[in-house]
Order: structure tokens, then C-alpha cells, then sequence
């Protein structure tokens, strides 16, 4: 073999390795699909006064945790992913501290909220109030039908006897809830602090599940879940590092386009509001490559404009 065809040789095996490692980038750099609206899992639903829920919506995948957790009621529903994280939340307080929390109140029909509602609001005009002001300070506490939570199947109240009560905070168990249960994916919904934001009264009985990390975000901004939607509402994502994972953040979006893409989609969520909320979960080292890939893409394209280059040889 001559000088020159070794030489010719070594580049030639050279522009193949730049080929090949040119294809890795624009894998890389190629654009994510846009995300799956049949994905959409309604576990972060915006549910309140103003953003009601339709009378005939009903989850699909309600299981009862009566059996599994302490109740006061035969049956207990929420749906599968807060039953699962509520019935680990339960345990783990009975191995901690030997005590017993009960579940009052878990997933309730469009219909039994209309009765609750009405039966609320009848004994206090039974108590002599107005019918305007018995409204009033029933709806601060009962929901009206369509705009409990109750509905969604993701929230649940509890208590240590039977009854929900405000010394609920006050308890043993009230204080390790109020403590822990952003661990588990679940919220404090209706803050002391907060009730001009929520419109319902101080509940320290009512927790509602929204998963991990949305839990975990809310608990460090000291928001209420209203805070929480209209910061994404406005801002459009929200980023939060990974507690498991060094190096990982998750990049929470809302959008209401659906033809958006987003690289590494965990789920998508409507939220009542006419947007959806995409959970993601990206490696910085990989966020790191797509944007290097990208501007090797864009400066490449002049590169191998003069595409004569592995053609020489
Ligand atoms: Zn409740």
C-alpha cells in the first residue's frame, strides 16, 4: 500500500466516523412528538367555584380502600393512584406512632354533593338564618354541586373519630399530615392563610392528591393549589430538580396547544381550565446534548452545504 492510499484510507474511515456520529446528533436533535392528549390521566383537574366539574363526570378507576385503611365508612373510594399513595401514607403513620387516622369522606357523586349541599344549607335556615346568609356559610364549606373535589376521586378527609373538626390540626395525627403528606403526593387543599384564594374556609381535614413532584413544589412555594396552576398559567413551566435522582430535573408545562412537543413526557393532565399539564422528566446531560445537537445542527447545515467534502475520496 502507497503513502498516499494509506493516508487516503485513514481519512476515509475518518469522514465515515464523522458520518455516523453526524447521524447520533441528528437523532438527537430530531424533535420530540407532540404529546398525547389520550395520555391525559385528570390527576391535576382544577376543581373549585369557578372551575366546576360537569354532573355527569365520574372516574374510571375508582377502588375502595375501606378495607385497607382505617374508615368510618363501609366504603371508601378515591381512585387508583391516591388510594395507593393514601393507604402507604396511613401505614407508614400507624408504624411511626402506633395511631389511627379514619377516612370520613373520599370520592362523592355529582348527586350526593347536591344533597349534602342542600341538606347543609337547610339546617341553618332551620337555625333561624336568612336564606342568603345560610347560603353563604354553607358554601364556604360544602361545595356546591360540580365544584367539590370530592368528585375528582382524589380527595379525602380525615379524622380521629367521627366527626371533621378544626382541633383536627391540633392532633397528633392533624400535625404529622399537615407535615408528611407531600411525600405522598397529597396537599393541604384549603389553607388557613389562603381562603380568599380558595373560597372555602380552613380544612385541616381535607387532603387532595395531585402526585409527585406537583406536591413537592407546592409545599416549598407555601402555595394553595389556585397558586400553583395560575404561576404555570402565567410563567408557562416550572422546573424542579429531582430528590431521587442527581442531575435530573423535572420541567412541569401548561399549554393549551396541543400540538406542542416536549422531550421526556411522565404524563399529561387536563386541567379543567381548557389547558393541559405536562409532567417531564429530563437528564441535564441530555438537555445538555439536545441543545449542543441543535446548534450543531444549524451550524452543520452550512458545514455539509459544501457536501463535496466525503466525496473527495
Ligand atoms: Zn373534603
Amino acid at each position: 500500500m502507497s503513502k498516499i492510499s494509506g493516508i487516503r484510507q485513514y481519512i476515509r474511515q475518518l469522514a465515515l466516523a464523522l458520518a455516523g456520529a453526524w447521524l447520533i446528533v441528528l437523532a438527537a436533535a430530531a424533535p420530540a412528538p407532540a404529546f398525547d392528549t389520550s395520555l391525559d390521566d385528570e390527576l391535576l383537574l382544577l376543581v373549585n367555584g369557578k372551575h366546576t366539574l360537569p354532573a355527569d363526570y365520574q372516574p374510571n378507576d375508582l377502588v375502595d380502600t375501606a378495607g385497607r385503611a382505617p374508615s368510618k365508612k363501609g366504603v371508601m373510594q378515591l381512585r387508583a393512584a391516591a388510594a395507593e399513595a393514601y393507604v402507604q401514607m396511613m401505614a407508614d403513620y400507624k408504624a411511626e406512632t402506633g395511631g389511627k387516622v379514619y377516612s370520613i369522606s373520599g370520592f362523592r357523586t355529582y348527586a350526593y354533593q347536591s344533597r349534602l349541599f342542600n341538606s347543609k344549607l337547610a339546617s341553618r335556615r332551620n337555625s333561624g338564618l336568612s336564606y342568603g346568609s345560610a347560603y353563604k356559610a354553607t358554601v364556604m364549606y360544602t361545595a356546591l354541586p360540580g365544584a367539590s373535589e370530592h368528585q375528582t376521586g382524589l380527595a379525602i378527609d380525615l379524622s380521629t373519630g367521627s366527626v371533621l373538626s378544626e382541633s383536627f390540626r391540633n392532633t397528633g395525627a392533624g400535625k404529622w399530615l399537615m407535615a408528611n403528606c407531600w411525600d405522598y403526593g397529597f396537599i393541604l387543599r384549603y389553607d388557613e392563610a389562603k381562603t380568599d384564594l380558595t373560597a372555602i374556609s380552613y380544612e385541616p381535614w381535607h387532603y387532595r392528591y395531585v402526585g409527585l413532584p406537583h406536591s413537592l413544589i407546592i409545599r416549598d412555594n407555601n402555595w394553595v393549589y389556585e397558586e400553583y396552576i395560575s404561576y404555570l398559567q402565567e410563567n408557562g413551566s416550572i422546573e424542579y430538580a429531582d430528590p431521587e435522582q442527581a442531575g435530573c430535573v423535572y420541567r412541569i408545562y401548561r399549554t393549551d396547544d396541543i400540538t406542542d412537543e416536549y422531550p421526556g413526557i411522565v404524563s399529561v393532565s387536563s386541567d379543567n381550565m381548557g389547558g393541559y399539564i405536562i409532567t417531564t422528566h429530563i437528564d441535564r446531560l441530555d438537555d445538555i446534548l439536545t441543545a449542543w445537537a441543535e446548534q450543531a445542527v444549524r451550524g452543520g447545515l452550512i458545514f455539509f452545504g459544501h457536501g463535496a467534502l466525503l466525496n473527495v475520496f
